[in-house]
């Protein structure tokens, strides 16, 4: 005997890799993927899956996207990397001039980071320093339960889902938390917030507006956020808007806080910010951020970097992601999902499964009828039931959402809706 068939990537995988959000002990082995495009994922054993989640909420514009592979091949060939300290470049002032133009008519400086956590963190700390530069130690941040912000030490601060955040506990910052308002508990939540803003010293507010993401789709009311978003910052409160997931059109409009008339006085972008093609991220902040930094004094400054801050590549990629972004095509695409979203919950809700369906723009979450742990059996079983029809979605606990790319095609489309009232059916049979 010679050479045996060489082994697949999921054996390969099995002996070195350690992967995220996963226990090696039962978890089952991944999917070896070799090829991406458009909604489409392939696997190495020639099997296609449709991308109901944009790979976490990402690939908005497709896998593989000529445009943006162009845009990216031509600036690795002009100017691959420079670091960001003592230099700069066209690509990171033409995104900074063009975001601004789209973010909330108060953002006037664009600070760059590599990834989600780490565009929290930024934030984090520009409110912490914010306030120490006038001479007022405030230490305690608010946030939402169940938000989701990342996982390095600040960002998971501010989460509160606490099956990623239990052996850390003892080493987080301060955080204070609110319930997310709804029309039937506003008044309750505004009056915790004022009790915790007398009884601590807030140094600001983080939230994801209107949709938060991890925690499975959970919507709130912009009147809701608007009124917190108020009483923050009549006390001094800087409010951070994590639109890491709700950015780049998902909730109809191009962020969330579209949606509100306060404005937040930062805000975070990753996520489809490249379009799935490369990590970056972004903080804004308003003027009066910016200015409680500039002084004689260098130490008051923002001290705070990151080797691959506005790399050059990611920055072609997002420019290229916000052309399509603002295309007609891609507008005309983001009206259908959502219009074909809206007739898909009209027809739901009387299924025996369902305990809530919801949806906003390109978003759409069924909340099972089923009490189960966030990672689970049964989510897992879900899990599997997708992916054996060639959609991959993961439910969150109960919940089960898509998020598709905007280019998803109408067939492509109709066979996730396909799938998920499949489950809807089978789920009831597990049950018995
Ligand atoms: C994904 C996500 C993050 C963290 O981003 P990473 O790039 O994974 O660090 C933070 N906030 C929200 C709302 C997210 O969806």
């Amino acid at each position: 005997m010679r050479e045996t068939q060489p082994k697949s990537l999921t054996a390969r995988d099995q002996n070195y890799l350690w992967h995220p959000l996963t226990q090696h002990k039962t978890a089952p082995p991944p999917l070896g993927i070799v090829r991406a495009e458009g909604a489409l994922l392939f696997d190495e054993k020639g099997n296609t899956y449709i991308d109901g989640i944009a790979s976490w909420y990402t690939a908005m514009y497709g896998h593989a996207n000529r445009h943006i592979v162009d845009a990216m091949t031509r600036q690795m060939q002009q100017l691959d990397f420079v670091m960001f300290s003592g230099f700069t470049h066209k690509p990171a002032i033409e995104l900074a001039e063009r975001l601004l133009a789209l973010l909330p008519s108060n953002q006037r400086r664009i600070f760059f980071n590599d990834n989600g956590s780490t565009a929290i963190e930024a934030g984090i700390k520009m409110a912490l320093q914010y306030h120490h530069n006038q001479g007022e130690k405030r230490d305690t941040l608010i946030a939402f339960e169940d938000g989701f912000h990342g996982d390095t030490f600040g960002a998971m601060s501010a989460s509160g889902l606490s099956v990623y955040n239990g052996p850390f506990e003892d080493f987080l910052l301060k955080v204070k938390r609110i319930p997310v308002p709804q029309e039937d508990n506003l008044a309750d939540v505004l009056s915790q917030l004022k009790a915790i803003i007398d009884e601590n010293a807030c140094a600001a507010f983080v939230f994801e507006p209107l949709v938060q993401g991890a925690a499975g789709m959970k919507f709130h009311t912009a009147k809701g956020l608007d009124a917190l978003m108020a009483i923050c910052q009549k006390a001094g409160v800087l409010c951070i808007a994590d639109e890491i997931m709700t950015g780049f059109g998902k909730t109809g409009k191009i962020f969330a806080s579209d949606h509100l008339e306060q404005q937040p006085d930062m805000v975070c972008l990753s996520k489809a910010l490249t379009a799935g093609m490369f990590p970056l991220s972004i903080t804004s902040a308003s003027e009066q951020v910016f200015n409680a930094f500039l002084s004689d004094e260098v130490h008051r400054g923002f001290f705070h970097a990151h080797t691959y801050s506005a790399h050059p590549v990611g920055c072609a990629a997002a420019l290229a992601g916000l052309d399509l972004l603002t295309s007609e095509q891609i507008a005309e695409r983001r009206s259908y999902i959502a219009k074909a979203h809206e007739k898909f919950i009209d027809k739901i809700p009387g299924h025996p499964a369902v305990e809530n369906a919801r949806t906003m723009g390109v978003i759409l979450a069924v909340d099972l009828a089923v009490e189960t742990d966030r990672y689970g059996n049964f989510r897992d079983k879900l899990y599997t039931f997708f992916m054996d029809r060639g959609v991959n979605l993961r439910p969150l606990g109960n919940t089960l959402y898509t998020l598709p790319p905007y280019v998803i095609t109408n067939e492509q489309l109709q066979q996730v809706y396909d799938v998920m009232e499949a489950a809807l059916d089978a789920v009831e049979t597990w049950q018995s």
